[in-house]
């Protein structure tokens, strides 16, 4: 009997429930993953972290060898595909003597994960096949933390102190990497892998992001060792490198939740909050993570991008050519507007933004330009490396005042004043808009309309003070209405 494991956005042997689970059972172990290329075009996601994906396989493929776990590749277009390979390769195998007893994998929340999940949880029901389901994308898994009336948490605060109330029940070290299975895979199994495996996509280097789970450990050590003591205070600053830069890893599943938040509270003395300030702050932003998806599992209906708040839904999103113009200057960072167009720039050159532009520039579109959150949160999932429809839903609906957030919706943030803040000597945005880079720090976040002209950077799209109160009286309105 083989014990199968199916691989997904958990891209690693470290602490991986499901693949230590197989492990321990006694059985040789095969692991299965389906390429769904047609799914992520489908899901809006972009070709560079397909690639970090791609090579994100390539390390685990080594790591599973190393293990004697042999890794098959499926080429399966889309999910309900995949569940069809999957089933295929069951019957395959049944039909050469070597029948699965379980297939292991871990959760995902999305809700076309989860369909895919339970048709194929149904089939194995029917065959006697067992599934063994396990939780590795939060720490606290969706659903235990709710409110005394057991209801989700609609605000973050609240969710944050019931979540460290149910800390010490969920927190547990890590896996290790599991022991190689006892029994080793036959000859005829290694036989039918090679027969039914698809060549895997070569690997591309990219230059900024590390598909390996051991560099992406050194890259989490390296932080919690040097820097997030700091992280307090330089977490807001673009031009530095205050954060950890780990989403992308997270969001490939290279590096489990638990494995930051466990090492960091025990560098902060087994404390959650209190103790070093920079890595409280740092688990807390993991905590905001752990929100998000807990959203998600609360309230699928964000899966589909409805607005939280249904009463938001009515907010007369600009639609006209104008707005068109205006949204290919933002997606371009040609608004005009320094530090959105320094930020639109980092995500087009390396398919990340620093979190505190992302809250800037999304309170840009959706307030100072109107124009509908959705179409700025499919722009970012399509080019963000760490693109991942729990975090993102959550931070453009918190930028838009049509999510899960206590602030009323005057809540408009001065892009002008935000750069003399979290970019004062116009560092950052030298970097990424070199038009203004000659110019003196103090005028580099609102260059005027002679020295745009003279070094060929836009004039502003739109003008604060006019854009600031069209979107209080939009929302204002709206809220009248509903
Ligand atoms: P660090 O500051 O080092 O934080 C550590 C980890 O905590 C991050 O890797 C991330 O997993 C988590 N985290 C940090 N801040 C947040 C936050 N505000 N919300 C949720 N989790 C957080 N994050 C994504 O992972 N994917 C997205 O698609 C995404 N889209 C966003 C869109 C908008 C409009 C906004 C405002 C935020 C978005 N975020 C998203 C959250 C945040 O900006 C990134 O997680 C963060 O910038 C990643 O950088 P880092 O790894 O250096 O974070």
């Amino acid at each position: 009997m083989i014990q199968l494991v199916w691989f997904r956005m958990d891209m690693r042997v470290h602490d991986n429930p499901a693949l230590f689970h197989a492990c321990q059972q006694g059985q040789p172990v095969l692991a299965v993953t389906c390429l769904t290329q047609q799914q992520w075009q489908q899901h809006g996601l972009g070709q560079r972290k397909w690639q970090l994906l791609i090579n994100s396989l390539h390390g685990l493929q080594q790591h599973l060898h190393d293990l004697n776990i042999p890794l098959l590749v499926l080429n399966s277009g889309d999910f309900h595909s995949s569940v069809d390979d999957v089933k295929a390769l069951i019957q395959r195998l049944a039909s050469s003597d070597m029948p699965v007893s379980d297939v292991n994998f871990n959760l995902e929340y999305e809700v076309n994960e989860r369909k895919r999940d339970i048709e194929l949880q149904r089939w194995c029901q029917q065959q006697n096949i067992g599934v063994n389901k396990f939780h590795d994308q939060c720490v606290i898994p969706p659903g235990e933390v709710v409110t005394r009336q057991q209801q989700p948490f609609k605000v973050y605060s609240p969710f944050k102190r019931a979540w460290w109330q149910q800390f010490d029940r969920y927190n547990q070290a890590p896996l290790a990497i599991p022991q190689p299975p006892v029994d080793a895979i036959t000859p005829d199994l290694q036989d039918i892998v090679k027969e039914l495996s698809a060549a895997l996509p070569a690997a591309e280097n990219d230059p900024l992001w590390n598909c390996h789970e051991l560099a992406v450990h050194e890259q989490l050590e390296e932080f919690l060792q040097h820097r997030a003591r700091y992280y307090a205070d330089t977490r807001d600053f673009p031009a530095s490198p205050g954060t950890s830069s780990l989403s992308y890893a997270l969001s490939l599943g290279l590096i489990s939740p638990r494995q930051c938040l466990y090492t960091a509270w025990q560098k902060n003395g087994c404390q959650l909050s209190g103790g070093k300030a920079g890595l409280a702050s740092w688990i807390n932003e993991l905590i905001w993570r752990e929100f998000y998806r807990h959203l998600l599992v609360a309230f699928p209906q964000l899966c589909k991008h409805h607005a939280f708040k249904p009463e938001t839904e009515g907010v007369p999103w600009r639609t006209s050519a104008a707005a068109e113009r205006d949204f290919q200057a933002w997606c371009e960072g040609k608004t005009g507007y320094p530090i959105v167009d320094a930020a639109q720039r980092q995500l087009l050159d390396t398919g990340w933004m620093h979190n505190r532009l992302r809250m800037i520039s999304a309170m840009f579109l959706t307030k100072h330009l109107l124009i509908d959150w959705r179409r700025g949160e499919a722009f970012f999932n399509q080019h963000l490396v760490d693109a991942d429809l729990a975090s993102n839903n959550g931070g453009w609906q918190w930028s838009a005042s049509t999510g899960a957030d206590g602030a009323p919706y005057f809540r408009i943030f001065n892009p002008t004043t935000q750069s003399q803040r979290f970019d004062s000597a116009g560092e950052f945005i030298a970097r990424y808009v070199a038009e203004l880079a000659t110019l003196p720090a103090k005028s580099r976040h609102q260059p005027n309309s002679l020295e745009c002209q003279q070094n060929q950077y836009p004039t502003a799209i739109v003008e604060h003070k006019f854009a600031r109160q069209r979107a209080l009286d939009a929302f204002k309105q709206t809220m009248a209405e509903a």
